[in-house]
């Protein structure tokens, strides 16, 4: 089949590798320069690294090179995904530089993507038999539009999001304020401070930080990179050990969990500095849950780094001249540069509303059966809207399943019990999260629920030993090698004998 992928992120390369490998015919688009979607140079900001330890930030097939540093920078990882491109074989099947405007079915079931070729400035059409959308639900960027802000841009003000600064020097010598506590503000505040003349960060919502190293000691990804560590969380649907979690070992649960959270605060003194966030660490973690930055606090500490807690620009504005931002308590900043890490935008504009009505619902969360497939749009497919703490992992065994699904492998339900299934697990992000859930997107923290889930329509998984060794080591996606290699060896020889009885047939 004939097969467009649009994003070559994560998910984009590893659907492109997989339908390769199953006999497909495959194009891979994006607008960018490079691969790697988030981590495109085009995107990284200073400072940014993975949240996720390399090691867990990997491929089944693909380790990284052992001398990266355990969260490797946005640069490293760019250059593992290039490698990745480059070993699979994937290279030829890149069309960079292409925006992908439109992408419509004719009556015939035919796919038609409309493109747009940054380079040459024309635009073009490719006929397919099947799309993958793979255009990343973390990469455009949601920016607030601020009273004041033609003012504070005449003044000489720029407002950019995290991700359209990739440079520090942009910073040098400037008055620099963040906005957002998340994970990318923190790190990209840490790298500017050191060049920037002030650096104040603007935080509507403390959000709780977990330390690399638990008391110096631990490293996180053994309490929650686990099975256990998922466990903590009560998932829509519990089976064995994490109903006993759940049920009678509620309050031992609960204690582990806020044990993080004191910890957290004596570590990095958050009474000291004022930054304890609101709320016990259990209610709030879901979703919102962020790594501590290397260097923070302690340049909180010693006054490079300001935080101002529980606040939002109120309107921007020009003193003497000069690009100035007001807070709500009435605080007055200088403000050169004003840097919005206030998350993102999901959204597939460039599908016609006949298709995008098909696939929301009324808030505009994506319904997709295992957070891949609209329940009634043929040839149809998602990859990259199952983010997790392990998004290479996630996004191949999801790579799998359309493989799967392509070659009617799949014993699916009906299409009314897909659709009730998608609904319901937006339905329970909503309540879990409090609607954080990037539109139905994001899964943290049951990355491995829907490992397993997605697995058990494919009707396979790896030995039980080997998912109860999970429950305390951290996930190596290295597990999954020999599923995959065997999963796409029998979609291979499932779609040869096919062709030899069609031909024998005819
Ligand atoms: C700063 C940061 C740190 C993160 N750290 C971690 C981590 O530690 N662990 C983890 O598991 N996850 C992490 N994530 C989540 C991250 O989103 C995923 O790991 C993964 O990179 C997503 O890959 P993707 O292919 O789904 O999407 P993306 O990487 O966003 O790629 C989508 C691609 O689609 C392209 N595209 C979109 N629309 C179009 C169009 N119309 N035409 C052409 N091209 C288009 C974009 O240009 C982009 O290149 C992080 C995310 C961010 C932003």
């Amino acid at each position: 089949m004939k097969v467009a992928i649009i994003g070559a992120g994560v998910a984009g390369l590893t659907t492109a590798k997989i339908l390769q490998q199953t006999g497909h015919d495959i194009t891979i688009l994006d607008r960018t320069p490079d691969v790697g979607g988030v981590w495109s140079r085009t995107r990284r900001y200073p400072g940014v690294t993975t949240q996720s330890p390399m090691r867990q930030y990997s491929f089944s097939d693909f380790a990284a090179s052992a001398n990266l540093p355990e969260w490797p920078t946005g640069e490293q990882v760019q250059s593992y995904l290039a490698h990745y491109a480059t070993a699979n074989d994937l290279e030829h099947l890149l069309h960079l530089r292409t925006e992908v405007t439109r992408v419509h079915r004719s009556e015939s079931g035919e796919w038609h993507v409309d493109v747009h070729d940054l380079d040459r400035t024309v635009e073009y059409r490719i006929d397919v038999a099947a799309v993958v959308v793979a255009n990343g639900i973390f990469s455009e960027p949601n920016i607030p539009e601020y009273p004041g802000h033609e003012v504070f841009k005449a003044a000489g003000g720029r407002i950019l999001a995290g991700n359209q600064l990739n440079d520090e020097e942009q910073a040098r010598g400037k008055h620099v304020v963040v906005v957002g506590y998340g994970k990318s503000a923190c790190d990209v505040s840490v790298a500017l401070s050191r060049v920037a003349e002030t650096t104040d960060i603007v935080a509507r919502q403390l959000l709780w930080k977990v330390p690399r190293k638990i008391a110096g000691v631990v490293n996180f990804k053994i309490p929650l990179l686990t099975r256990l560590g998922e466990a903590l969380f009560p998932y829509h649907t519990l089976h064995g050990f994490e109903r006993l979690l759940n049920g009678p070992g509620n309050g031992l649960r609960r204690s582990l969990l806020n044990l993080i959270g004191t910890i957290s605060i004596k570590q990095y003194d958050l009474e000291t500095h004022g930054l304890v966030p609101r709320g016990r660490m259990i209610d709030i973690i879901t979703g919102a849950i962020g790594l501590g930055t290397e260097g923070f606090f302690e340049q909180v500490s010693n006054g490079t780094i300001k935080v101002h807690r529980d606040q939002i620009i109120d309107r921007m504005f020009e003193k003497d001249s000069r690009p100035m931002v007001e807070l709500r308590d009435g605080t007055q900043l200088k403000a050169d540069l004003v840097l919005c890490a206030t998350g993102f935008r999901q959204g597939t504009p460039f599908l016609d509303d006949a298709i995008q009505t098909r696939i929301l619902d009324r808030d505009g969360n994506f319904l997709l059966y295992r957070n891949i497939r609209p329940a009634d749009v043929p040839n149809l497919y998602f990859n990259g809207y199952n983010s997790s703490f392990f998004c290479p992992l996630n996004a191949e065994i999801a790579a799998l399943w359309i493989a799967a699904d392509l070659q009617n492998a799949l014993d699916l339900p009906s299409e009314d019990e897909m659709r009730r299934s998608a609904q319901k697990q937006v339905e329970f992000f909503d309540t879990i999260t409090n609607g954080h859930h990037s539109c139905g997107g994001n899964i943290i923290p049951f990355s491995m629920h829907n490992v397993d889930d997605v697995l058990q329509d494919i009707g396979t998984n790896i030995s039980k030993f080997a998912r109860a060794s999970q429950w305390f080591r951290p996930i190596d996606p290295a597990a999954y090698a020999k599923l995959t290699a065997r999963v796409v060896a029998d979609l291979t020889s499932r779609k040869v004998a096919e062709g030899r009885n069609h031909s024998g047939s005819s």
